[in-house]
């Protein structure tokens, strides 16, 4: 029995996790399942999964969950410590699919034990890959990226040797807006950013893909995660999203791994390691498909992979900063505070003066630099985008 802790349990990743593990209950024992704010949900996995332990982070829904799990013999517990010492129960397998910056600490705490760690909280790597891969290695931890990029990369590399590889080749759906009038992206609503053309995905994810911000984020996680340099990353527009990614080698030789748009394959793939066993996915039927297209991305329609490029170069805490100051301006996107092309402008403004002013290249991080970088950018990004309304 493989003891398992889903982190972000009712999410689009956590759910699709669970939907894995339902299918084969006799070979999983779960010991946590996280959220936030959907309760029920959180009740009913809980109970449906026989959880040891059901947590979440809003810790004014604390009595709420704890009468939902009433007689059941499943602790209820709520709260950023209660969420940490979750993280930290022993478990062979854990899911880090919280949702932005909170999923730093969690997932850190769920290396304790030399885990395996499926990773799908891609900010852990934007804000601290180096300290949450720093730390695995110590501890002999193994991560495992559940992004369908870097699972395809990930998958491409298997018995290869990482020397050979030339250059990893991130493809990216264009998002809501990849035929949008330029001109006109300025006055999309959070309506239409929304819509992902290809995926089924949590609503800020789906945002990003728009604003190519998540395709930037993929950028620096592939350069933490897999330890190539900048220069060998590219990016390339593929609107089926079929191919996930591909691997380079120094005799010409592409890798491309293809896949249906279901993230159960990235999760199970994780889940199943070192093995692969057999999941519900679509087999895909080539000859209906009948052609893959790929188009360079324009950096004008997407200002943030000329940011992803900055971050990589400067490093230190920037990534920090770089993330922070997106999950601020998406707030206020959603919230109707700014519009959609402010989200970018605002970013590299954040980004550039925060260069200046700290000094960030050269910070060591650890969680309390990441955190208070994290503050800094959060708070600035408000008032760039207060200054800019007012
Ligand atoms: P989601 O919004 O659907 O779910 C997020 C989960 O995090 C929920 O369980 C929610 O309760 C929890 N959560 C939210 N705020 C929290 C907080 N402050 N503290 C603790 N828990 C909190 O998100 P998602 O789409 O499942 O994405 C999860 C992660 O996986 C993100 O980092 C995302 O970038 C990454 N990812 C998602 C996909 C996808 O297809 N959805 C693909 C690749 C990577
Ligand atoms: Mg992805």
């Amino acid at each position: 029995m493989k003891r398992i802790t889903v982190l972000g349990a009712t999410g689009s990743i956590g759910q699709n996790t669970i939907d894995l593990i339902r299918r084969a209950p006799d070979n999983y024992d779960v010991v946590a399942v996280t959220g936030a704010t959907n309760i029920k949900q959180l009740i009913k996995d809980a109970i449906d999964l026989r959880a040891d332990i059901a947590v979440t982070s809003d810790e004014t829904r604390l009595a709420e969950l704890r009468d939902g799990l009433a007689g059941t013999g499943i602790e209820a517990a709520a709260g950023a410590a209660a969420l940490i010492e979750a993280a930290a129960r022993p478990a062979d397998w854990i899911m880090s699919a919280i949702v932005g910056f909170a999923g730093l600490a969690p997932g850190l705490e769920a290396l304790t034990h030399g885990t395996t760690l499926a990773l799908a909280n891609k900010e852990s790597l934007v804000t601290a890959g180096p300290l949450l891969m720093g730390k695995a290695k110590r501890l002999g931890a193994t991560v495992l990226p559940v992004d369908s990029e870097h699972s395809a990369v990930f998958q491409a590399l298997i018995g290869e040797d990482i020397t050979a590889v030339e250059r990893v080749i991130i493809t990216a759906s264009g998002g809501a807006f990849r035929d949008h009038p330029i001109e006109a992206l300025a006055n999309v609503t959070v309506a239409q950013a929304s819509q992902h053309p290809n995926w089924d995905m949590g609503q800020r994810i789906t945002i990003d893909s728009a604003t190519m911000f998540n395709k930037a984020m993929e950028l620096i996680e592939t350069k933490e995660f897999f330890d190539v340099s900048a220069s060998q990353i590219e990016t390339i527009v593929h609107p089926e999203s079929l191919i996930h990614a591909l691997v380079g080698f120094n005799d010409g030789a592409l890798m491309a791994h293809v896949g249906p748009h279901d993230m159960r394959h990235a999760i199970g793939f994780a889940l199943n390691y070192p093995d692969r066993k057999t999941l519900p996915v679509e087999r895909l039927d080539l000859a209906k498909i009948g052609q893959l297209n790929f188009r360079t991305p324009d950096p004008a329609r997407y200002p943030a992979l000329a940011i992803a490029d900055q971050v990589m170069a400067e490093g230190g805490l920037s990534g920090a900063v770089f993330n922070a100051a997106k999950e601020q301006a998406l707030d206020h996107f959603i919230a109707g505070d700014c519009g959609f092309t402010d989200m970018a402008r605002v970013v590299q403004t954040v980004l550039d003066v925060m260069l200046t002013r700290e000094g960030l290249q050269n910070a060591t991080i650890t969680l309390d630099s990441v955190r208070e970088a994290d503050a800094m950018a959060r708070a600035l990004t408000s008032e760039e985008i207060t200054d800019t309304k007012g």
